[in-house]
């Protein structure tokens, strides 16, 4: 299927892909992880703001979060590379050195401010730089990488998707790869580029798959693979939670579970779904 992306989106190939991976499970009565390899039962969750006014708000948004439990948490900035170095300070100072904190500046900055930017979150000990530049620039990524110290993770929505990774690894321009099944185009190819940065001893963290059944697909390959250490919330707010009857659930020791029923093992929401329906094209 991977050939329609030239006519069709990633996200309805995934879609397909997806699909065919739950009628798999439910046939066979495994969750997708264990057809796929399970190799973990349960991986930390990462908060993932939304965009806040002022860096106190920020601050706030990750103490919350933290004093739920949950060990790990991303800051979407402004892009603006002095007010961002304000932003990692001032969460740094509210959550102490004791949870770990990311930085996805969004593809924001030239690259004299991401060095800026990725220097300072380095001082503040930050687990990972994500997308400071755009992906169509490999040129200042390569540099940007031999120049920092700390880990950056880049290939979100890298041009070629599985197939453009090889560019990024073979270059040195990235230290983390990312995927996920909408973006990269479904279960299979995910857990393709999640085994080609293992062959490399990289990590590859999924991205959130942009909607609750997604996710749960995401979940799925995340327990199937021994280099993905985290799983996305995003936003958490809750607004990416839709659609489901249950959703999965972080715990209170800030955890996300394997699914355990065939398939997604996860429903749809079919009620909501109809009440919803505005048409029927045919
Ligand atoms: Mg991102």
């Amino acid at each position: 299927m991977w050939k329609q992306n030239r006519s069709v989106s990633t996200y309805v190939i995934g879609a397909i892909d997806i699909c065919l991976w739950d009628i798999n499970g439910k046939i066979t009565g495994q969750p997708i992880h264990r057809l796929l390899g399970t190799c973990k039962q349960s991986v930390p969750a990462y908060s993932s703001t939304a965009f806040h006014e002022t860096k106190e708000e920020y601050a706030e948004e990750a103490l919350h979060f933290k004093e739920l439990g949950w060990r790990a948490h991303k800051i979407h900035p402004h892009g603006d590379p002095k007010y961002d170095i304000e932003i990692s300070a001032a969460v740094r100072a509210a959550v102490g050195e004791d949870m770990e904190l990311m930085l996805d500046s969004m593809w924001a900055y030239r690259y004299d401010e991401a060095m800026r930017v990725g220097r300072a979150i380095e001082e503040l000990g930050f687990y990972w730089y994500e997308d400071p530049l755009v992906e169509e620039d490999i040129y200042n990524y390569v540099k940007l990488h031999q120049k920092l110290d700390i880990p950056i993770m880049s290939t979100e929505y890298a041009p070629g998707r599985l197939y453009g990774m090889t560019s990024w690894i073979t270059q040195y321009a990235t230290d983390i790869l990312r995927g996920d099944v909408a973006v990269t185009g479904g279960i299979t190819p995910l857990i393709r580029l999640a085994h080609l940065a293992e062959g490399f001893n990289m990590q590859c963290e999924i991205h959130h798959g942009g909607n609750s059944l997604n996710n749960v697909a995401n979940l799925h390959v995340t327990m199937a693979v021994p280099n993905c250490e985290f799983y996305e919330v995003f936003p958490c707010t809750g607004a990416n939670r839709y659609g489901l009857v249950e959703d999965i659930e972080v715990d209170s020791a800030g955890l996300v579970h394997a699914p355990t029923k065939p398939g997604l093992g996860f429903e749809i929401d079919w009620g909501l779904v109809q009440h919803e329906k505005t048409a029927t094209i045919e």
